[in-house]
């Protein structure tokens, strides 16, 4: 350890972002705009962050194809979250949408176009008009790569900002003192392998996902949890973990997704008898009913022997009465996906789907602002100083225990600029740096030089593969206390595994060995989150689907789940049930 220790380099930030997807970039541009000095971290090159993946849209009440506003808006959000949404966040994230996509068209995302010039719009499961009456035209899209074009203009507004990038560097641990103040990270140069450490008065995660820790998932491969990873061996509470959604339809056996956009767009699931079975579980929004919905009604269908295929075990989504003009216009990725990765054509036959690991609810707990709050002193929610969240790896929380479609891309960008912003307002040119105090890199150190000398016989693709394994069978659309129970001792049993792994190869030159055993310290702090929350929580609300407690209990759980680490520990806060300025949207049934 004393040898990393004396090879480690010091650079000095204003502020330090980690992760450079549509989150990391939208609050990278408000600083890089405001003249602060700014590094960006990315395991990948900027442009190949998840969020390049995103297909149908991103949510507005613009209004442009029906009519619409973001009180509609807001009151799909709090009934998708299924009431666990904050709602003053889904308040502000609504009112703020129209805002924010107008100015990624004028930074110059390439929506699609309606022939008066507007930007298209096309319906998404779970949003509709005059508060749940039918569903309303609110994805703004540009074509099936919305994801795509964002991205790539977050990034150009950066390069001509001059955002400094540290590409395929890879964040290890925060840095914290002794008050819990955070002082930047320790970071891993892929290339030459050195470690370093990066000093910074505010320090951002934009880290996106974790959809690695299941072995059926439309992520990409980088998704491992790091964000989570890095904030839980800092201490930090991990909000809302068991609530993981289940989109409908990722390609049965590659978990490649397939847009809720086709459905939008008037695609249909069937089954194996050739019936549009969501009508009858959602008799309104039939398809268009949020993924909790669908996912369980797809589940339903198949346990019930009416699912497609030699093992009965998908079903189809037809999508060839669109006709084949406007699907080559609007979905020409999932023409490709289809026959890439299911061998149909879609034009002329149904494309095999099953519900597929997609997106986490939970994450890093954070206010309006993007500043991270964890219990102190009496407070659930004392804010951290110097850190910041946003994105799919923070909990804000508009999504609650299950989030619609198009409302992550929004996300992204509503909180990366309130974020920024805030930023800005510190006044961080005006600060100097906090001293970072002896022994504060020791944690990390330690962790670094145990896995340079380890010779345990664990291998970590092994380990990795286990955790997805248990996950996916302990942990899916439908859960029961049984199940949860076994998964939780399973998970720990990897917990201990992971101790011991080793790898054979030592070089320092791009060794992925090295980085994706880094990786599964993360993926195992994001598994052990989700199981312990899942199993405590006994009730079933949105994508949390729990065979023993039927019934939604608000009576006992409509508060918020905090997990933290150190010993394995959870502990609850209430729910925010007051909006800024609106009436309070009072829990009802959920039904479509
Ligand atoms: C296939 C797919 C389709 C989707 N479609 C839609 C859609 O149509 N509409 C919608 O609203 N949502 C959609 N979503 C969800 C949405 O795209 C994601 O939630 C969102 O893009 C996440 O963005 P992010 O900025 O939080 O993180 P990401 O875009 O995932 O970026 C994370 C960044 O963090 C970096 N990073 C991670 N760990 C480290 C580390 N240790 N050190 C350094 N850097 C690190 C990565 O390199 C990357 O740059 C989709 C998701 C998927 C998977």
């Amino acid at each position: 350890m004393a040898a990393i220790k004396s090879a480690i380099t010091t650079r000095r930030f204003d502020a330090v972002i980690v992760g450079a997807g549509g989150s990391g970039m939208r609050a990278s541009l408000q600083l890089a705009e405001a003249g602060l000095n700014v590094a960006v971290l990315s395991k990948v090159f900027p442009t190949r962050s998840h969020t390049v993946a995103a297909q149908g849209g991103i949510g507005a009440s613009l209004g442009n194809m029906s009519e619409d506003n973001w009180y509609w808006h807001m009151f799909d959000t709090v009934k998708g979250s299924d009431y666990l949404g904050d709602q003053d966040a889904i308040e502000f994230m609504c009112r703020e949408a129209p805002k924010a996509v107008y100015e990624l068209e004028h930074f110059g995302m390439p929506f699609d176009r309606n022939p008066d010039g507007t930007i298209y719009q096309r319906p998404f499961g779970g949003h509709t008009a005059n508060l749940g009456e039918k569903p309303v035209q609110r994805a703004c899209a540009a074509a099936d790569r919305t994801g795509h074009a964002l991205l790539h203009t977050l990034y150009q507004r950066n390069v001509r900002a001059k955002t400094h990038f540290f590409v395929e560097w890879m964040a290890l641990d925060l840095i914290r003192n002794e008050e819990g103040d955070v002082l930047g990270v320790v970071a891993l140069e892929m290339e030459t392998g050195e470690i370093m450490m990066l000093h910074a008065k505010t320090t951002l995660f934009a880290t996106g996902g974790a959809g690695r820790i299941w072995a059926a998932s439309t992520n990409a491969f980088i998704n491992t949890g790091d964000g989570m990873g890095m904030a839980a061996r800092a201490g930090l509470p991990l909000q809302d973990m068991e609530f993981w959604q289940f989109h409908p339809t990722g390609v049965a056996g590659a978990g490649v997704l397939i847009t809720e956009g086709v459905r939008g767009e008037g695609g249909i699931l069937i089954n194996s008898n050739g019936e549009r079975f969501m009508e009858r579980y959602a008799p309104t929004l039939k398809d268009l009913a949020p993924r909790d919905f669908v996912s369980r009604s797809m589940d339903q269908e198949i346990k019930e022997g009416r699912g497609v295929g030699p093992h009965k075990d998908h079903v189809l989504l037809d999508l060839r009465h669109i006709g084949a003009d406007t699907i080559k216009k609007r979905l020409p990725s999932i023409l490709e996906i289809a026959h890439k990765f299911a061998n149909v054509d879609a034009t002329k036959e149904p494309i095999p789907v099953v519900p597929t690991i997609h997106y986490q609810m939970g994450g890093i707990p954070t206010n309006i602002h993007g500043q991270v709050v964890a219990p102190k002193g009496g407070s659930m929610k004392e804010v951290v100083q110097g850190m910041y969240a946003i994105g799919e790896c923070a909990c804000v929380s508009v999504h609650g225990a299950n989030r619609l479609g198009t409302n992550s891309l929004l996300d992204l960008v509503v909180f990366g600029r309130a974020a920024g912003n805030h930023i800005v307002g510190s006044r961080l040119q005006d600060q100097s740096h906090k001293p970072i105090p002896a022994g504060a890199l020791d944690r990390s150190l330690e962790r670094i030089a145990h896995l340079e000398s380890s010779t345990g016989s664990e291998r970590v693709q092994d380990v990795a593969n286990d955790i997805r394994a248990t996950m996916q069978k302990y942990c899916g659309v439908f859960r029961t206390d049984a199940l949860l129970q076994e998964g939780y001792t399973k998970i720990m049993e990897l917990d201990e595994r992971r101790k011991h792994v080793s790898f054979k190869d030592k070089s320092k030159v791009f060794n992925t060995a090295r980085v994706e055993a880094l990786e599964l310290d993360n993926l195992i702090e994001t598994a052990k989150a989700t199981i312990t929350s899942a199993a405590a929580r006994k009730e079933s609300r949105g994508a949390h689907a729990h065979s023993d407690y039927e019934q939604r209990d608000d009576v006992n759980w409509l508060k918020h789940t905090l997990w933290f680490s150190e010993g394995n520990r959870l502990d609850y806060k209430p729910v925010n049930m007051q909006p800024l300025t609106v009436e309070t949207f009072k829990p009802k049934a959920r039904t479509f």
